[in-house]
């Protein structure tokens, strides 16, 4: 037997299932490729890269971080910003340097299942803070588990996954009061919420404690890139600074997510139709008279009947892959192209 730390003994790896199947909707990812004008261009940076591949590559990611900063827009700058191999990397050195041994993690669930396993792997106490029956999130609740478990950092999720709703700003501002510690809100799926949802890059304005993450991975359609950041005050951006490993992020990854920024509007022109199928998810499906969680995301969970594993197997039966996220009598579905949402649809009923 190998000498593993005793902590992690006997837990299973993260994963969900990569199955070779014709609609592939359980991760959230982006359906549409890669814009023909935009592989060119990734190809022409990466390119202009190979021949200094010898080097390290920028520490700091300044340019890629100065770039990340445009496009967030808040008056956002460099030193507000920072970025490593996806927000998961984020979120694990967010955790070195603010949590860990001794340390206490507060998130409430179900949302992001990676939250308590990076919780895990840096040693930090994960404290479950729950959420309604229905999968709500109210200030009071939130306030009240805060008041009593003081926990030094809190996972706020907004779009949420998996539930897709996102969190009224209410709810931040008053754990953001209420918090001993630092707050984070993990805006992953920010860029689908609906109209007049904003995000909480508005309150980082004298809030050194909040941290605003978003990742490269979704709306982007960039999840093979690996790029994920955040926002917060210039003192956070360089606390990060002593747990990040040297060179994190290869010169190829900061060439790549740099030109993609540069074609934002080309890679972001699926949005708008990754959120129609969403909202017709949403309703066919309330439609047939199942229960729906509303969704800010590119995603929707809805209730599958007593026995959702069984509904998760006659999908994938039928060539659909979907996600069993562990909620009892839920299963998840991605938001794809118009095809994949008649798919699933059709293998549905
Ligand atoms: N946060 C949430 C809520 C997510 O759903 C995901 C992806 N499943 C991530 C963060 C991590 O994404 P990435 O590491 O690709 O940026």
């Amino acid at each position: 037997m190998i000498p593993i730390r005793d902590d992690l003994r006997g837990l299973k790896p993260y994963g969900a299932p990569q199955l070779d199947v014709p609609v592939r909707l359980n991760t959230n990812e982006n359906s549409y490729p890669v814009p023909e004008a935009v592989v060119e261009a990734i190809g022409k940076a990466l390119q202009a890269e190979l021949r200094d591949l010898n080097r390290y590559p920028d520490r700091d990611a300044v340019a890629l971080r100065a770039d990340l900063a445009a496009y967030l827009g808040h008056g956002l700058t460099t030193e507000r910003v920072w970025a490593a191999n996806g927000s998961n990397e984020v979120q694990q050195q967010l955790l070195q340097v603010f949590a860990g041994p001794g340390r206490t993690a507060l998130g409430f669930t179900p949302a992001y299942s990676m939250h308590p396993l990076l919780a895990k792997g840096t040693g930090t106490a994960w404290v479950d803070g729950y959420r309604a029956e229905d999968f709500g999130l109210s200030a009071a609740h939130a306030v009240a588990q805060v008041e009593r478990h003081r926990p030094d950092i809190v996972f706020l999720c907004s779009p949420n996954n998996p539930t897709g709703t996102a969190l009224d700003p209410a709810v931040i501002a008053a754990v953001l009061d209420a918090a001993p510690g630092m707050v984070v809100v993990d805006e992953a799926y920010a860029e689908f919420a609906r109209a007049g949802t904003p995000s909480a890059l508005g309150v980082l304005p004298g809030h050194e404690r909040l941290v605003v993450t978003r990742t490269m991975s979704k709306a982007f359609g960039f999840a093979g890139g690996r790029l994920g950041y955040l926002a917060a005050a210039p003192a956070v951006v360089d606390a990060v600074q002593l747990v990040r490993l040297p060179y994190h992020l290869s010169s190829l990854t900061q060439a790549a997510a740099r030109a993609a920024l540069a074609h934002r509007d080309a890679l972001l022109a699926t949005v708008e139709a990754i959120k129609e199928q969403r909202d017709r998810i949403v309703s066919s499906l309330r439609g047939r008279g199942f229960r729906v969680a509303d969704s800010d995301a590119n995603f929707v969970l809805f209730e599958a009947g007593p026995d959702q594993k069984a509904v998760w197997r006659a999908l994938l039966d039928r060539g659909v892959l979907v996600r069993d996220v562990g909620l009892a009598g839920w299963l998840r579905v991605t938001a794809g192209t118009p095809s994949e949402t008649d798919a699933f649809l059709e293998a549905l009923s």
